[in-house]
């Protein structure tokens, strides 16, 4: 215990030498206080809980103490309030024995903006002579029970006072996790909503790809089995389960791998124009760029399913079966089927676009996983995710013109006058291409690089001169 009320004990904490580790402090033996005394001990901490009912709180680890919150106050300097925020008022009452101790505050909320200021605040409000960090709220007591597997290692944590948070990035230490300072006690609402996000990155493109294969299904269901039942009265439903299916992927597949690029040619174009680098995108652009990556992985997905659907083909019976009936039927009228060179080339052409597509695709999936990332330069990572995401482009985009071929000249295709979903889904892609050529074009390319060096046209000075007249 600290004879300086002040002060932050932090000796036995972070000396070499100690050979058994000064006792921790847990208020509340819930599911995390639990848990976390038993990592605790598990890491060489002595433990002891204050509970509102010291004799009969449930089992405990063995080797625990429980007692009264204010003599367990009194047994360690450093205390982890492992109690909903809803009950904290009764820790004013404790002030006196909480003075210049270390409290981490491992609360969460249930909803964002629950109330006006963070728990780890209103902790410090209510015990000013404490040292309030932030920590471990990002844990779950599963994970604190089981210990840190890799995707669970971080802590993150906050405090107004560097000492009482070197004692509790050393505790995070001990227990295996790695530890992320986000500053001061003011970053705590940041860090408890962390466990309230659901995937915010993916959620934008998640809508998209939701919403695109509805429209696109709905849109197909229409002009191929409905327009067929009602015109030819032929009841082709079943091609609900795998033709239709096997339409939408790659039309949505194409379209996100080129809203994945679309933004950044936005970006340039809207450089180009203002003259300068300086300015801020607006924010829908800024929100679209941040997410390219879960609309490339998205896409990617919708690839993969168009190439397992693809290679069930000749698996199919309605495949099988028109194919065999065909036959029988060119024997039956002594005919052969004259070999087409062009059709030959058209689907060699096609098939094989697909393919180097998907090659490429997969190429762009994987180094966009942080491991690999991580073991790429800068430039390295931008020429496959740059260049090489361009060529993917053109390959995915070619191969759905040569799928189309000429089919968008007659006029069976266009049931109810509806245009093809091929056709539909080519418009993205091709403006981005084109958008894209445009940039390429050297006198548009110098001024862009110009531009992205530093040059401002309001100000007619780059970033040497800049440099200089500083
Ligand atoms: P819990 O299982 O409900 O335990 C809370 C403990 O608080 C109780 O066991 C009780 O301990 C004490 N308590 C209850 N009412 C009290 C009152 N009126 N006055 C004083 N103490 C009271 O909750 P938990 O799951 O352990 O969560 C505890 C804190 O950790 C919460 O703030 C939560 O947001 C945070 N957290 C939990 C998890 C998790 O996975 N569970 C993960 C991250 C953060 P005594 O009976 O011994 O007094």
């Amino acid at each position: 215990m600290s004879k300086n009320p002040e002060s932050v004990p932090l000796c036995p904490l972070n000396s070499a030498a100690a050979t058994e580790l000064e006792p921790l402090c847990i208020f509340g033996t819930g599911d995390l206080g639990r848990s976390l005394g038993q990592r605790l001990l598990q890491s060489g901490y002595k433990v002891v809980y204050g509970s509102r009912k010291p004799h009969s709180c449930g089992p405990l680890p063995p080797g625990t103490q429980a007692m009264s919150h204010s003599a367990a106050a009194q047994s360690a300097a450093l205390v982890f309030i492992c109690i909903h925020r809803e009950h904290y008022s009764f820790l004013e009452t404790l002030a006196p024995q909480l003075q210049g101790k270390v409290l981490v505050d491992v609360s969460n909320n249930l909803k964002k903006n629950l109330y006006p200021e963070a728990n780890a605040e209103y902790l410090q409000r209510l015990v000013p002579g404490a040292h309030v960090v932030k920590a471990f709220n990002t844990l779950s007591a599963w994970t604190l029970q089981n210990g840190p597997s890799d995707a669970n290692r971080q802590v993150y944590l906050c405090g107004n006072s560097a000492e009482a948070k070197q004692a509790v990035a050393e505790t995070a230490t001990k227990l295996g996790f790695t530890v992320l300072d986000r500053g001061s006690l003011s970053a705590a609402r940041e860090l408890e909503d962390f466990p309230l996000q659901l995937f915010p990155e993916w959620r934008l493109p998640l809508r998209i790809a939701v919403g695109l294969t509805a429209a696109f299904y709905f849109f197909l269901l229409i002009r191929k089995v409905i327009y067929t039942y009602v015109q030819k009265g032929d009841d082709i439903s079943f091609r609900i389960m795998v033709s239709l299916a096997n339409k939408v992927f790659p039309i949505v597949s194409l379209i996100m791998l080129s809203l994945c690029y679309l933004p950044g040619v936005i970006a340039a174009f809207l450089q180009l124009y203002r003259g300068t680098k300086y300015r801020r995108f607006p924010d829908w652009l800024d929100r679209w760029m941040l997410c390219r990556k879960q609309l490339g992985l998205l896409a990617l997905a919708f690839a993969f399913l168009h190439v397992l659907y693809t290679l069930i083909i000749p698996i199919r019976y309605y495949v099988r079966n028109r194919i065999t009936s065909s036959t029988i039927l060119l024997i039956k009228q002594n005919k052969t089927s004259p070999f087409d060179s062009s059709m030959a080339w058209r689907s060699d052409s096609f098939l094989s676009f697909g393919i180097l597509g998907f090659g490429l695709y997969v190429l762009l999936g994987i180094t966009s996983l942080p491991s690999v990332s991580n073991a790429l330069s800068w430039r390295e990572f931008s020429f496959v995710q740059s260049k090489l995401g361009y060529l993917t482009l053109f390959f995915c985009t070619l191969h759905t013109y040569l799928y189309g071929w000429n089919t968008f000249l007659k006029p069976t295709s266009y049931p109810w006058y509806t245009p093809p979903g091929y056709l539909l889904c080519l418009i993205v892609p091709t403006v981005v291409l084109v958008l894209k050529l445009l940039l390429l074009v050297p006198c548009v390319d110098r001024s862009l690089t110009r531009i992205r060096q530093g040059w401002d046209r309001a100000n007619k000075v780059d970033d040497g001169e800049k440099s200089l007249l500083a």
